[in-house]
């Protein structure tokens, strides 16, 4: 682990074409929130220079999901479910009943 080839940059090979490698870059990530489109200018993502597949940074998809889940953060809301109530039985009592 001490001695570490290639110097100080990380180079990511490209797992698509396995020839180029990933150049950080940012691109503008879009994304649907409900029925909002988002976009995140500047977002962090990789490039390969050889075919150009793009990945964006998975550390920064996951930051971004985190802020954009509504949920997060908050307690979560107890759901008031009723449950159906069983129905109580007709309670005419047979003895009306005239049999003759
Ligand atoms: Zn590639």
């Amino acid at each position: 682990m001490s001695d570490f080839e290639g110097g100080v940059s990380q180079s990511t090979p490209c797992n698509e074409c396995h020839a180029g490698v990933m150049q950080p870059r940012q691109l503008t990530y879009f994304t649907w929130l409900g029925d909002e489109l988002i976009t995140v200018p500047h977002f962090p993502a990789w490039i390969c220079d050889v075919c150009g597949k793009r990945e964006y940074d998975e550390k920064a998809v996951l930051w971004l999901n985190m802020i954009l889940d509504p949920n997060a953060g908050k307690p979560t809301r107890n759901k008031r479910s009723t449950p159906p109530l069983p129905r109580p039985r007709s309670g005419v009592p047979r003895s009306m009943h005239d049999s003759n």
